[in-house]
């Protein structure tokens, strides 16, 4: 019997990217900067950066926030989908990493649309309440330290709109989160997020089995 969630192995993916992708050539040149990293895994693949486009302009996005920037693949996928008034708020603690993205931005004429926040996500996020941004967001993606998600998503959730989207990133965890004989902090904090996801009655909620797992929850 056929499955109905296939398994995706490494020439399966290569055909997904095969016959969906449409990738800039500068998003291309991120990617293959980033590939030649230590750090690369930490990247998201180019097809949940399409897909990351698709929402933000499937939702009119015009006021995102990002935690979690690394070399800026995912913020250029979403900021690329914004009108040109657009703002991205980019939260991340390493300048090292935000340097490239800031050069890719920049390359791309998009760097009007990104505020980049370097400082820890959750003093970020609380400032922008304090400033009275509560309800103002179309979008969140979080993606920075597991360890934290749990205070990013209540946070996300006071600064995005009602009908507005909070994207988890990495919530299958390699199939960790699946394996107890896995008990490091990260695979345990990711295991309690998916309980809260699920039991969150202030959120219509989805979980896509694409790359390492995105929660999709829409702020009811
Ligand atoms: N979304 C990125 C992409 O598509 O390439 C990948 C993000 S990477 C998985 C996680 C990022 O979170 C790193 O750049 C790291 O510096 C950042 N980070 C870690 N702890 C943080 C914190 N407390 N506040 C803000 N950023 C943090
Ligand atoms: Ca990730």
């Amino acid at each position: 019997m056929t499955p109905k969630q296939i398994l995706m192995d490494s020439d399966l993916c290569l055909y997904l990217e095969a016959v969906s992708l449409r990738e800039l050539p500068l998003q291309k040149a991120l990617r293959e900067e980033t590939q030649k990293r230590p750090d690369a895994m930490m990247q998201i693949t180019a097809v949940q950066g399409q897909f990351m486009h698709l929402l933000v302009k499937l939702m009119g996005a015009r006021r995102i926030l990002e935690i979690g920037v690394f070399t800026g693949y995912s913020a250029l996928a979403m900021a690329l989908a914004m009108p040109e008034d657009g703002k991205l708020i980019a939260c991340d603690i390493n300048p090292n990493f935000t340097a490239i993205a800031l050069r890719y931005f920049e390359s791309q004429g998009i760097l009007h649309k990104i505020d980049l926040r370097l400082a820890p996500a959750l003093e970020t996020l609380h400032a922008l309440i304090v400033d009275g941004l509560e309800d103002q967001f179309d979008l969140c993606f979080i993606d920075a330290d597991k360890i934290h998600y749990g205070d990013y998503y209540e946070q996300a959730l006071r600064l995005i709109r009602p009908g507005g989207v909070i994207l988890i990133d990495n919530l299958l965890w390699g199939g960790k989160v699946n394996d107890p004989s896995w008990v490091d902090q990260e695979t345990e904090a990711l295991r309690q997020m998916n309980q809260r996801l699920l039991k969150d009655e202030r959120i219509d909620y989805s979980l896509l089995p694409m790359a390492d797992g995105l929660g999709m929850a829409r702020k009811r």
